[in-house]
């Protein structure tokens, strides 16, 4: 993070001499934007707060950032949960939620075209109304803006299927840091003119631009979506189903897992008895038009070692069966404090990767709730512990988790992003070569490093 530093004398007055909206130091509201979802809490407040209210406040106050080497924090629902929208001491914290209106969503282009502060769940909505959806969906889709989610390349239950964030968007609004506004991309299907600067800013965590629109693809709603869910002995066979299905060449539309802590504390908190069909719980849906058949083709994958299977019939049995993940966080969150890791590893060191992380916590004497996007070998594993400041004993089981994931082939985040958090494994990841590659970019789009400094790479 940024050395604390007051802001430079001057520069709150000459956003106001520009007519920048809403520019605000009132304490209160600056404390409500220092933090997000990471746990991690700044050295203090950051100094200035501007809730944009046009595309021209943005790129008045980069402008006025960049002559007073101001460094901006831009912000979207402040979701994270790693750090990336953390401001502290001597900083401009730069909200986009305001800008939240939907331009356009088209049926025929299937397309939608939306400033960055629209909700996550607002633009699905509004796709739905004409029968399409946006398809990445993050679980924080109801508190999680669009420009977050490009900016963490956020990902979600669909994803198997769908691909993450960066598959969805086709263009992009940025304002550099020097207030330059430029459009990327396309609003076509296809299109292959120039570098692909769409690619670059996605998952750029705020450091190299700040998105103020963004033109998304939509798909067509599935008429039919199929449930089926498994339970196994243990963990490792249950991961290994996972990785039958894909091996067998089905498609899946979401492919989860939830360890047996993870069914224990739902059936404690939620009252359920998942834990009593077995040591761990797979979800699997398939839609579109052979939904039934692909469904019946997982299920016969899924069905060869476990120790119970039920399929869904119709949309209210197939709710109660993809219950127990979406309880899995909030019952998980009842009980204390939690790190919420994200690791990726090859789906076919899936058994291998949730048979490590038990031994990890083992080692460490934390308590590791694990469940997963199995069908990405996109893992979190939870640790545990009580309210307070994280225990040295969890700061090592995480970085033993991250080890393993770099062990195993796989990577650091599988979604949630670098931020401040996993700066130094991102760099173990990528190795010095690559790093100065990073660095070369940020140079020549931020040349006086203002935007988002120390989050990232
Ligand atoms: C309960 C819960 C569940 C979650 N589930 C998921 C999940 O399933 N999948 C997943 O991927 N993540 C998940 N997250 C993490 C988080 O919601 C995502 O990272 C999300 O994309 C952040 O969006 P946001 O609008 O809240 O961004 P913020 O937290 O405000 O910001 C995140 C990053 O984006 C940057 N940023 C924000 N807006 C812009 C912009 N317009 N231009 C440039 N940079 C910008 C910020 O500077 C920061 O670097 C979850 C979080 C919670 C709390």
């Amino acid at each position: 993070m940024s050395v604390p530093r007051p802001l430079p004398a001057g520069f709150v007055e000459a956003l106001l001499e520009q007519g920048v909206s809403h520019v605000s130091t009132d304490p209160v509201e600056l404390a409500a934007v220092a933090v997000d979802r990471s746990g991690i809490v700044p050295e203090g407040p950051p100094g200035v707060l501007v809730r944009a209210a046009g595309v021209d406040d943005v790129q008045s106050a980069l402008w006025l950032a960049s002559e007073f080497e101001v460094p901006v924090v831009p912000r979207g629902g402040g979701s994270g949960v790693a750090g990336a929208a953390v401001a502290g001491p001597g900083s401009l914290v730069l909200d986009l939620s305001g800008l939240n209106r939907i331009l356009e969503v088209d049926p025929v282009d299937q397309i939608a075209v939306v400033e960055p502060g629209v909700i996550t769940a607002h633009l699905e909505a509004a796709a739905g109304r004409v029968g399409l959806r946006y398809a990445p969906d993050p679980a924080s889709a109801a508190i999680s803006t669009i420009g977050g989610n490009v900016a963490t390349n956020a990902g979600g239950l669909r994803c198997v299927k769908y691909g993450v964030t960066r598959d969805a968007v086709l263009g992009l609004d940025v304002v550099l840091a020097d207030g330059t506004l430029i459009s990327t991309g396309r609003q076509t299907l296809k299109g292959v003119a120039g570098l692909d600067l769409t690619g670059l800013f996605v998952g750029s965590e705020g450091t190299l631009g700040v998105v103020v629109g963004a033109t998304l693809r939509l798909r067509p709603l599935p008429l039919e979506t199929l449930t089926v869910a498994a339970a196994y002995p243990d963990v490792e066979s249950a991961a290994r189903a996972c990785a039958a299905v894909a091996a067998a060449r089905r498609e899946p539309s979401m492919l989860e897992l939830l360890d047996a802590r993870t069914l224990g504390v739902v059936d404690a908190v939620q009252g359920t008895s998942y834990a009593e069909r077995g040591g761990a719980l797979v979800i699997a849906q398939a839609d579109g038009a052979s939904a039934g058949s692909e469904i019946a083709a997982i299920a016969e994958v899924l069905g060869k070692e476990a120790t119970w299977i039920e399929q869904g019939l119709d949309d209210a049995s197939s709710a109660r069966l993809v219950e127990a993940r979406r309880l899995a966080l909030p019952s998980i969150e009842t009980l204390g404090s939690v790190l919420i890791e994200d690791i990726c590893v090859p789906r076919s060191r899936l058994a291998e990767a949730f048979r490590r992380v038990a031994e990890i916590g083992d080692r460490h004497g934390v308590r590791i709730y694990s469940f997963a996007h199995a069908g990405d070998g996109n893992l979190h594993p939870l640790i545990g512990y009580e309210p307070g400041p994280v225990p040295d004993a969890v700061v090592a089981a995480g970085d033993d988790l991250f080890a393993l994931a770099l062990e195993l082939g796989g990577t650091v985040s599988g979604e949630h992003g670098i931020g401040l958090l996993k700066r130094e494994w991102l760099h173990r990841e990528i190795g010095p070569e690559a790093l100065s590659v990073h660095q070369s970019i940020k140079t020549a789009l931020d040349p006086l490093g203002i935007l988002n400094p120390g989050k990232g790479y």
